[in-house]
């Protein structure tokens, strides 16, 4: 069950118990991460929630918040449906590499299949920032190096510090 929040012709907001979740409960890790999640193959809603719940039972993340999710039309390759987007406050203990191939792994688990830059996909899972750090490499750029143009992390963001 989700509460529906139309913000204009073309974005939607759903807030759920899932979706628009925090803990009062104390975590023990030290990292803060803030993972991007969205896809647009299927019941994304229901994978959201899937993950959601795989994420609370891992032993390497702790969830400390999650934002409504946001419906949103997609860009790059137009011709394929709206994307569902939300973000997912983590805790870890990993490092930021170890955050990324944990994050592809669990990209794998929920079947996504890579085709080509912005094609459809059923889970797609960005770091948008670990931390305070900047991390520039071949495989990892922290933040997201596109988090300050896209309403699909400015609105669920807006969401978590309302
Ligand atoms: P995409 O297909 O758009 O999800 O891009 C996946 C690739 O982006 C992976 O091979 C990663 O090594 C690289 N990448 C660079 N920065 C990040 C980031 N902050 N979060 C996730 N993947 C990243």
């Amino acid at each position: 069950m989700y509460l529906q929040r139309k913000l204009n012709d073309k974005l939607v907001l759903y807030k759920g118990l899932r979706f628009g979740y925090k803990t009062t409960q104390k975590t023990k890790f030290t990292h803060k991460v803030t993972v991007g999640i969205g896809g647009n193959i299927g019941d994304v809603k229901r994978r959201f929630e899937h993950l959601f719940y795989f994420l609370k039972k891992s032993k390497k993340v702790e969830v400390l918040q999650t934002s409504s999710i946001l419906k949103n039309p997609p860009f790059g390759f137009r011709e394929q449906d709206d994307f569902f987007n939300a973000l997912v406050v983590l805790k870890t203990g990993m490092t930021p590499m170890q955050m990324l191939k944990y994050l592809q792994m669990v990209e794998k688990k929920f079947g996504r299949k890579r085709s080509f830059a912005n094609a459809p996909r059923s889970l797609d899972l960005d770091i948008i920032f670990f931390d305070n750090a900047n991390i520039n490499n071949k495989r990892l750029k922290v933040p997201h190096p596109h988090w300050r143009e896209r309403e699909s992390v400015l609105i669920p963001l807006m969401d978590l510090y309302r």
